[in-house]
């Protein structure tokens, strides 16, 4: 839902106003600048301060996105398998789910269960 609000407003905004094609010609105009070395509409520094914002500010809009929808992939809180009930054994995560943990900021396990063999995420108090 997130997503497509956030297109609605960019799409509204750029059919009402061309407003989008003229920040994306001043981001391009700016780093050209940049590398040309001559100055621009707001200085260098400020365009580089400001781009750096930018992209942070779309990094974590985009890591918060993702790790919403990666919330449905956590099946467990603690170390019995979800499928039979048995205790799992930890294995390693993979490398998305480190950064998940650390999006999150919370022990996010990986675990398999001997069992039935389920392999699946899960939440460590
Ligand atoms: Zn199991």
């Amino acid at each position: 839902m997130g997503v497509i609000t956030f297109l609605l407003v960019v799409f509204g905004l750029e059919l009402s106003t061309q407003g989008v094609s003229l920040v994306l010609a001043r981001i391009s105009a700016g780093v050209s600048a940049v590398f040309a070395g001559v100055e621009f509409h707001v200085g260098a520094a400020r365009f580089l301060v400001g781009l750096t914002f930018l992209l942070l500010g779309l990094v974590l809009w985009a890591l918060g996105i993702w790790s919403a929808h990666a919330q449905a992939k956590v099946a467990v809180v603690g170390a019995a398998c979800p499928q039979c009930g048995n205790d799992t054994r930890r294995v390693k995560r993979r490398d998305w789910q480190r950064l998940l943990s650390f999006v999150w900021g919370e022990r996010l396990t990986r675990r398999r269960c001997e069992t039935c063999h389920w392999t699946g995420l899960s939440l460590r108090h």
